[in-house]
């Protein structure tokens, strides 16, 4: 029997990890590389003054089936996840629920029944879920979401408190610049798909722990390797395999995944000519920042649901963090995109947050502790015709994976693993192995 193909992963976030497990289900020998001490990347634990957050507040949908495929498979609990039927709550001002009924009819009622919205609201919306799945969901040639909103005649309320919030947290890119058939995908898979696909998932636990702590103690326990605080500075290939530099121990590897976010790529792949128009693909992409602001108030807040809107100021969602495993009174404040909130100093952002909080939901308690994460570069702009690399490389052994890569989807938890979980498949295929058909193997 021939022995074990060596495979290298390098990058720790869900891509890398979602490779790592497929690999090692196809019976590859797989050593992952994390440059940092904490697993996880871009979807990460935060520890600091005694608190547990992450680096931004991350919601999943019922319609990230390849996510919960891989969460089962390394043995996480289904309660690490809150499951709600879709809620688009504004205290005070809208109220959009799903009803518990299986589709279409969850969203029809749903609609019907939606308080703050007026009749003519309640058609465009009908109008314009009927209008793309009259055309496949297929937008022939992409444009902007707002200019399909426009083409739609969708009222003002509506893209103020359903599409824009809807466009920017699922693509994470302004509605004047986000790609509508992308927006049109996501929309297919999550509303117009089985009830269940528009389920919000919000995590009870850090997303280190959701998923990539998990991982590595699965794959530790299968005799393969999980390196942090190792960084690769660059691959080379020598002679009958690729090395990489920051490996101690010099293995020879037949494949590597790259799976770093995309501007950690070109540093890695400088000494393979192959990869350079690759590297210029990914130098075309430009990315959107995402805010995530954490308050700790000196008592419960009476949010109506763990997740409601906000509108009228920079924020955009809010999550009661005590409904969600975390202390009383945490809350977190996500702002997606680019916007005018970047003019604004922290502190003054944190106050106006708090006068935003205030007006949704009444007097808050006392302020204890807060902090403002900013992730400049969170995901790449997903505008209309924005070119993606390929999972395959001109250089045979080398591949991508990461949410930036070429998919259906904007960047999510979703498009990252399931590029991780295309990698490995592709090496597996091209080393003649196939993954265990068992769950828990
Ligand atoms: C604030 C914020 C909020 C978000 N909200 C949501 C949400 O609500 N829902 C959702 O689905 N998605 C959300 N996303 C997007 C989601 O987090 C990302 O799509 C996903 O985490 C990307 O995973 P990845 O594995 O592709 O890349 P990364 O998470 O960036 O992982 C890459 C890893 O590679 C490591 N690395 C880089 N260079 C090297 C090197 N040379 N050697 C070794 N290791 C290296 C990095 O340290 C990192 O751990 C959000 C993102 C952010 C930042």
């Amino acid at each position: 029997m021939s022995s074990p193909p060596q495979v290298a992963v390098i990058g720790g976030g869900y891509a890398g990890f979602a490779a790592a497990v497929t690999l090692a289900r196809g019976g590859a020998r797989v050593s992952l590389f994390e440059s940092s001490r904490t697993l996880g990347g871009r979807a990460r634990v935060v520890e600091t003054d005694g608190y547990r957050i992450d680096n931004g507040q991350h919601i999943l949908l019922g319609a990230y089936a390849e996510t919960l495929r891989m969460l089962r498979l390394v043995g996480v609990k289904p309660r690490s996840l809150l499951t709600r039927r879709l809620a688009l709550v504004y205290p005070g001002l809208c109220a959009l629920r799903a009803a518990p009924l299986p589709a279409p009819l969850h969203l029809a009622l749903g609609l019907l029944r939606a308080r703050g919205l007026s009749w003519t609201d309640k058609r465009a919306m009908a109008r314009l879920m009927g209008q793309l799945k009259g055309q496949a969901y297929r937008i022939d040639p992409d444009r902007s979401v707002a200019t399909l909103l426009a083409e739609s005649n969708q009222t003002d309320t509506l893209n103020r408190l359903i599409w824009e919030p809807l466009c920017i947290a699922a693509l994470n890119t302004p509605v004047g610049d986000a790609s509508a058939q992308v927006f049109a995908n996501v929309l297919r898979d999550s509303l117009a798909a089985a009830a269940s696909a528009s389920d919000l998932l919000i995590p009870r636990v850090d997303l280190s722990e959701l998923f990539p702590v998990p991982a590595s103690r699965w794959l530790a326990m299968r005799g393969h390797q999980v390196r942090t605080a190792e960084p690769v500075k660059s691959i080379s290939w020598l002679e009958s395999g690729y090395t990489l530099e920051g490996d101690p121990w010099q293995t020879l590897f037949e494949h590597v995944v790259i799976a770093t976010a995309p501007y950690h790529v070109a540093p890695l792949v400088g000494a393979l000519p192959a990869m350079e128009p690759v590297v210029r693909c990914i130098a075309g992409l430009r990315h959107e920042p995402i805010v995530t602001t954490w308050l700790a108030f000196d008592g419960p807040l009476p949010f109506p649901e763990p997740m409601i809107g906000l509108t009228g100021g920079y924020g955009q969602w809010a999550f009661d963090r005590s409904a969600l495993g975390g202390p009383e009174g945490l809350v977190s404040v996500v702002i997606s995109a680019r916007g005018a909130h970047q003019d604004v100093q922290k502190d003054a952002l944190e106050i106006a947050l708090m006068s935003e909080l205030q007006a949704a939901l009444g007097p808050l308690p006392p302020l204890k502790w807060s902090r403002t994460i900013t992730e400049k570069r969170a995901t790449f702009a997903c505008t209309p015709g924005v070119i993606r690399p390929d999972t395959s490389t001109p250089e045979p052994g080398i591949w991508l994976a990461g949410d930036y890569v070429a998919s259906p989807y904007p960047a999510t938890l979703e498009a990252a693993v399931t590029s991780g979980v295309t990698a490995a498949r592709r090496i597996l295929k091209r080393c003649g192995l196939k993954e265990s058909p068992l769950l828990l193997d």
